[in-house]
């Protein structure tokens, strides 16, 4: 576990400049729904003038839920409408697994991931990253009277996680695949929880609180697994996309429109 932490804190270092934020329950699942949002028109891509499509996965309060009208909602959404709008580009969001959306920015299906997504050294060899405008925890959830305290404790027990995320990464390294149970979402995985069906569930910090919440009978931990910085991706050497992204979320930074975007959605 040092070792992936080592990697991951160099990984901040090379994502530029991360920004304070603390990287919350929908119940809805979707399987790659395609939905339209701010947008008329989905044609050019990366064009002057076209469409951004943005790849997410909408179980991760507050970073992106479904609303009651099935609109893609929350953190992520805002930061990439406000890039789109900076770039003249209509915003187009595309809900799909969270494992899909590698795949889907390799094979053009997307133009960019806004999904809470942490830089890593892995995935940096197959996407390349914005700089970070947020940071997340890996945090602990486990029944209120668990006998599980910290990370140390997971050994030996069933744990949760949502699939391909780094809550699985780290589990399935220091845990052993017989150790940990994967599942579709953090919702899902939550749920399994609370049925006893796992013994905990490691996920982001923010969705964490959301699905505590949610649900009765649950607490966090306070320990931490791991610090991540999070950052979109686009496709491995689309610099001209990446640059132009970058550059509108410098300004967005620096005129603090990007903090007040976090502190719409997270309390502290
Ligand atoms: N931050 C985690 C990761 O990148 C989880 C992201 C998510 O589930 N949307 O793997």
């Amino acid at each position: 576990m040092k070792k992936k932490l080592a990697a991951l804190l160099a990984m901040s270092l090379v994502a530029t400049g991360a920004l304070a934020g603390c990287g919350g329950n929908s119940d809805t699942q979707e399987d790659t729904t395609a939905q339209t949002q701010q947008n008329d028109a989905a044609d050019a891509n990366t064009a002057e003038g076209g469409t951004l499509r943005m790849g997410t996965n909408a179980t991760f309060p507050p970073y992106e839920t479904v609303d009651d009208s099935n609109n893609v909602v929350g953190i992520d959404p805002d930061i990439a409408q406000a890039v789109a709008d900076k770039l003249g580009m209509k915003l187009e969001i595309i809900n799909m697994e969270f494992d899909s959306l590698i795949p889907a920015l390799s094979a053009d299906q997307i133009d960019i991931a806004f999904a809470g997504m942490t830089v890593d050294p892995e995935r940096a060899e197959q996407v390349d990253f914005t700089i970070s405008y947020a940071t997340g925890i890996q945090a602990i959830i486990v029944p209120e009277d668990s006998t599980i305290a910290t990370v140390d404790d997971l050994k030996d027990k069933k744990v949760g996680v949502q699939t391909g995320t780094t809550g699985d990464m780290y589990c399935t390294d220091d845990l052993g695949e017989d150790h940990v149970q994967r599942f579709e979402s953090g919702v899902v995985a939550t749920q399994a929880l609370v049925n006893g069906q796992i013994d905990a569930v490691v996920i982001d910090n923010e969705p964490a609180k959301a699905y505590v919440e949610a649900n009765q009978g649950l607490k966090i931990l306070d320990t931490e697994y791991t610090v991540e910085d999070y950052a979109a991706a686009v496709k491995k050497g689309n610099t001209e996309l990446l640059d132009k992204v970058n550059k509108a979320m410098e300004e967005l930074k620096a005129d603090g429109t990007l903090d007040e975007i976090i502190a719409n959605y997270i309390h502290e």
